[in-house]
């Protein structure tokens, strides 16, 4: 992955105003979003892990609008947003990083995985239950993720070296890759990241539609490389790190960052 170690400028009220002009203005828009981290807080406990209250709503009125697309792109399964997200609207999602699209219209395409590296994954998770219960396992069609966030914090680090020494040999045997997150560790097969799910979402849009992806993953890196150059980048943080992201929105409590983000999006596109 290519990742420039660059400081992402801030993005201001006067960048928001800018992008807003860009978005009455045009035919097309397109906005991708992460879903942790992004619309909702990084928590413990993942299966509870809420938008941010004011979310739905601002998603909401975006799904509305009939000449923007609205495109959620998370790490998990595509079958946990919505239970999570409760939107009365439907949405269209890409999960797994990429290795599941939901369309808007319900229908589910999933990315093929060679045989090989499903034998590799199941082997994966066979090793770290060795280490860590089932519970801490999430199965995915492309990866296998291993979440020490219910491990005792001052243990957590020593499970992860664990884990990736039980890892390594089978990433390599099965031509796999092993990628840190945040409190965990993931086995994935490589070549399906959310640069795929972005490219493949910018190959059914007009040239010039407008186009802004948030996230704060290291994944979400893949997608800022590949927009860069085609729309805004933006990573959500309290702090810098080296992005490929163009710009830096800073995380403010209660998610008003992306709140304010959204309503404004919302409010150009329906001038
Ligand atoms: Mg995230």
């Amino acid at each position: 992955m290519e990742r420039k170690a660059v400081r992402a400028k801030l993005w201001t009220a006067r960048e928001q105003a800018d992008f807003g002009q860009k978005l009455s203005a045009c035919r097309r828009a397109v906005l991708f979003l992460d879903y942790d981290g992004t619309l909702a807080p990084i928590v413990p406990d993942r299966d509870n892990a809420r938008p941010y209250p004011g979310v739905r709503d601002a998603l909401e009125r975006l799904l509305e609008i009939k000449r923007c697309r609205l495109v959620l792109v998370s790490g998990r399964r595509v079958t946990e947003i919505q239970p999570l997200l409760q939107s009365r609207l439907p949405f269209e999602a890409w999960g797994s990083h990429g290795g599941e699209h939901l369309r808007v219209t319900g229908q589910l395409e999933m990315a093929s995985i060679p045989e090989t590296a499903h034998e590799g994954l199941r082997i994966a998770v066979e090793r770290a239950l060795h280490l860590l219960n089932e519970q801490a396992i999430e199965r995915k069609p492309n990866s296998v993720a291993a979440h020490v966030s219910g491990v005792n914090a001052e243990l957590a680090p020593q499970y992860l070296i664990e884990l990736e020494e039980l890892w390594e040999p089978i990433a390599e045997e099965f031509d796999l890759e092993l990628l840190d997150f945040h409190q965990g560790l993931e086995m994935r097969v490589p070549g399906i990241t959310k640069s795929e799910a972005v490219s493949s979402v910018l190959s059914e849009e007009p040239q010039d539609a407008v186009v802004a992806y948030l996230g704060d993953d290291i994944t979400d890196e893949d997608a800022f490389s590949t927009l860069r150059d085609f729309g805004e980048t933006i990573l959500i943080g309290s702090e810098e790190r080296p992005t490929s992201a163009k710009w830096l929105l800073k995380k403010e409590p209660e998610g008003r960052h992306i709140i304010n983000f959204l309503h404004s999006a919302a409010s150009a596109l329906n001038r």
